[in-house]
């Protein structure tokens, strides 16, 4: 098997001093001991509680190759040895590692930001740019200081098409990662309140996402939604910041890639799309609204990066929908079943509202019920009591009748739904697991909901463990 880099290269790359007797090459690069693989080359980072060289001895254990470590931080190992390479500080040897894997790489690079829908897009263009060429894709949401530069120093030498997610919570993040990323097309899914806490309003949320244009490489593409109510401000952005292509894609009708028509299904969608004098018609395998936006920006960011867009749209019928973002489980139960959709990853309002419109509009069988399991949305500042009471609006006058609420925040929301929606409210996601777990009957549909640090995962869990 050939080296992702071989060590020469890597030392090349990165600079540092090497201890030891240097094997020929690595096959990987790990940050993590519990993820790592035999072979990887394990920079021992620092971050906000643990330090990496505090993991040497298991990065040894697991097989590593090589360790990057700091000047002056030289593990104790005991009777355990391995070469090491040392450096003056770890993330900027990554960081130059990951300019170099830039450098050398021949593929077509497509970067994602945006407020919601970063890692389902991503995924989604991993899934429909396999079915045309080799894919590389950041893991999970490795966004930011550290997932960036680690996804792109692992980014193989001939990999085709290179897909990464780029995240931030406050102003001044994206801009070196984008420059160290130097994407051929940048694609904004949509600006909304998602960490709202850390900024004034979304005017100012659409600013620091515009940060992306600055590392666009001369003749790339900005990719904006022509829906949201800032593309104008992000098109001009995009052009003041030099960008020769600034694309949109949307129902507007002045959308390069502009939705003629869909048709939502409970497990998917078809819709027409336009593109130039083309029509493009795609099943789109995960269900939602949402979802056909992701697609039509998937089929946007492809097509500027020349895949074939047939291809990329027949793809497009076999996307999955990645965990805890609306994957569906039909569960056993009293001689029937109901279904459980797991959206229990993250929330906004956003995506609140487009998860809330899946479950209204699955259809419902028998006696079955729809019954929203919604807990806190995290990080949204001053206006997280409005937004939370808010999504009554979602709810009422909807075929929603039943709703679980959990978390603080979620008061809000049970103080003004109406009478004729049947309301819980505890403070605590177990609580409303066991509670669930009673009263659930066969046909029911559960839609589990929250931002991730309120655990509503746990919720998803137990019914999964119980039924
Ligand atoms: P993070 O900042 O946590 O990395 P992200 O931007 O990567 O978030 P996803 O994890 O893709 O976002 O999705 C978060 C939630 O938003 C999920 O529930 C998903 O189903 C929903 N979602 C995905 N795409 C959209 C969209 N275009 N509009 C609204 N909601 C969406
Ligand atoms: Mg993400």
């Amino acid at each position: 098997m050939s080296y992702l880099w071989t060590a020469e290269a890597l030392i090349d790359a990165m600079g540092g001093r090497p201890l030891g007797n240097m094997p020929a090459g690595i096959h990987g690069i790990s940050i993590d001991t519990r993820t790592l693989q035999a072979g990887d080359a394990f920079f021992a980072i620092r971050g906000e509680t643990m330090d990496g060289h505090d993991f040497a001895t298991a990065a040894i254990k697991a097989g590593a190759a090589v360790l990057i470590v700091a000047e002056g931080k030289l593990p104790a190992l005991g009777r355990l040895t391995a070469p090491m390479i040392v450096v003056p500080d770890v993330l900027a040897a990554l960081e130059k590692l990951a300019m170099a894997a830039r450098a050398r790489s021949r593929g077509k690079v497509i970067a994602v930001t945006g407020s919601v829908g970063k890692t389902t897009t991503k995924e989604a263009l991993r899934h429909v740019l396999g079915s045309v060429g080799s894919v590389h894709a950041s893991d999970k949401s490795f966004n930011n200081h550290w997932g960036v530069p680690l996804t792109l120093a692992r980014l193989p030498e001939d990999t085709e098409y290179a897909v990464f997610e780029i995240g931030m919570n406050h102003p001044g993040e994206i801009r070196p990662l984008v420059k160290m990323v130097r994407p051929h097309v940048a694609l904004i899914t949509l600006v909304a309140a998602a960490h709202l806490g850390f900024f004034r309003d979304l005017d100012e949320i659409a600013e620091a996402k515009a940060e992306i244009f600055e590392g666009i490489e001369p003749g790339g593409a900005a990719l904006l939604n022509r829906d949201d109510p800032r593309a104008n401000m992000l098109g001009k952005l995009a052009r003041e910041a030099g960008v020769e292509h600034v694309l949109g894609f949307g129902e507007h009708q002045r959308s390069t890639y502009r939705l003629i028509n869909c048709v939502l299904n409970a497990d998917h969608s078809t819709m027409t799309a336009r593109i130039g004098r083309r029509e493009v018609v795609a099943r789109i395998g995960a269900p939602g609204r949402h979802m056909v936006q992701n697609a039509l920006a998937v089929l946007g960011a492809a097509d500027l990066v020349g895949a074939d867009i047939d291809r990329v749209a027949l793809a497009l019928g076999t996307l999955p929908a990645p965990e805890g973002r609306g994957q569906r489980h039909m569960l056993a139960h009293g001689g029937g079943s109901f279904t459980l959709i797991d959206e229990s990853y993250n929330a906004n309002p956003a995506s609140m509202k487009a998860a809330l419109d899946l479950l209204d509009a699955t259809p419902l069988e028998g006696d079955g019920r729809r019954i929203a399991v919604l807990g806190d949305m995290l990080e949204l500042g001053a206006h997280s009591e409005k937004l939370h009471a808010d999504l009554s609006e979602l709810i009422v006058g909807t075929g929603i009748s039943h709703v679980l609420l959990g978390g603080p925040h979620m008061k809000a929301l049970a103080e003004v739904l109406p009478s004729d929606v049947a309301v819980v409210h505890r403070d605590e996601a177990d609580n409303l697991g066991r509670l669930l777990i009673d009263t659930v009957q066969p046909d029911d549909v559960i839609m589990v909901k929250s931002s991730k640090g309120i655990g509503f995962s746990r919720i998803v869990a137990a019914l999964l463990n119980r039924f």
